[in-house]
């Protein structure tokens, strides 16, 4: 079959690799129906070093099940399940509290050696506890959506959740990525009463707005914060959802929260240490965050999307085979694309 591998900064190839096949007794087969690739596929795109081996792409899918291990149970052959990007068990401690991303048997999809997404097909770890079955046709028209369940979506209903987004707050997006854009539908969806996002790409400004942004910040640094306390009455946002993973976007956020507010991380953090601690601190700032546990989402989000209520597929602005992957990787690494979908 063929799957997407990196081999280093830049170097994303589309090549033949053998099929993938039940390994453990609780695995399953998927056939990939529809993947995409991640803004956090192009922190790799840019660092990664040369590899021999390379590693297999992608964590977002949306599949059908060709096959199951002796030890499944509730995942069926021929069902549609989504993907989410880590695998879980489903039973332990932290799964059961919601928390299916610190599970004691967590491990990421395309990372570490593991098979990607970005191919015809892959190998799932603990099918019972990580997949989720969709009664819906692999054909079906908001295939999109559902895609964005995998990850952005939720990770997006997470920044809101940990920013304690309730009616009537004042909230901040730092980043107009994907997630970003999934973050102001999240912050709508919770009934946040005015949705700021600081971004400066034109196209997803105009997106953002269509999905429930009420103001745009395009300036960054102290400027950006000053106009987001003239836009909140002087007093910063009640939640502030960090969607990039900088150390200026912290830093962004520590200024432009309300004191008693609170930041919801989810941008994968590429500093050591987090900035402005004193200021943080003064603030009373609630900050939280981490790798959005989405299993636990599908859930509360499925309904929503088949209904129509919320529309995340829209941050897909582009569609390639699995053969163009790497002009995918191209053009959203050159901001030419806000997320591009899969279909292989
Ligand atoms: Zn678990």
């Amino acid at each position: 079959m063929r799957a997407t591998i990196m081999y280093g900064a830049g170097d994303v190839r589309v090549e033949n690799v053998p099929d993938p096949s039940i390994i453990a007794p609780t695995d399953a087969v998927v056939r990939v129906v529809r993947a995409c690739i991640c803004g956090s596929d192009l922190w790799p795109y840019h660092d990664m070093a040369p590899t021999e081996t390379g590693q297999s792409m992608g964590h977002e899918a949306v599949g059908v099940v060709e096959a199951v291990g002796r030890d499944v149970t509730k995942i069926k052959p021929r069902q549609v399940v989504i993907m989410p990007f880590a695998f879980s068990d489903g039973t332990c401690a932290f799964c059961q509290e919601g928390l299916h991303t610190a599970c004691i048997h967590v491990g990421f999809i395309g990372n570490r050696g593991m098979n990607g997404a970005q191919a015809e097909a892959l190998r799932i770890p603990l099918a019972d506890g990580t997949l989720y079955p969709i009664d819906v046709n692999e054909n079906d028209a908001r295939m999109p959506g559902l895609l964005t369940l995998s990850d952005v979506m939720g990770t997006g209903h997470h920044a809101a959740l940990l920013a304690r987004v309730r009616p009537g707050h004042r909230v901040v997006v730092v980043g107009d990525g994907a997630v970003g854009l999934c973050g102001v539908i999240a912050a709508k969806r919770l009934g946040a009463d005015q949705i700021i996002l600081m971004g400066r790409h034109p196209d997803r400004i105009a997106l953002a707005r269509e999905l429930g942004a009420t103001d745009i910040v395009s300036e960054r640094g102290e400027e950006g914060a000053t106009r987001v306390r003239e836009l909140t009455a002087g007093l910063g946002a009640h939640s502030v959802l960090e969607c990039v993973g900088t150390a200026d976007a912290i830093k962004t956020c520590t200024a432009i929260v309300r004191p008693g507010g609170a930041i919801g991380r989810v941008g994968v953090p590429h500093y050591p240490t987090i900035p402005d601690a004193g200021l943080m601190f003064y603030k009373n700032a609630i900050v939280g965050g981490g790798p959005a546990p989405v299993r636990a989402y599908i859930e509360a989000l499925l309904p929503d999307v088949l209904e129509g209520k919320i529309e995340p597929g829209r941050v897909f602005d582009r569609s390639v085979s699995l053969d163009e992957v790497p002009n995918g990787y191209r053009a959203m690494d050159a901001r030419q694309s806000i997320k591009v979908l899969v279909a292989p």
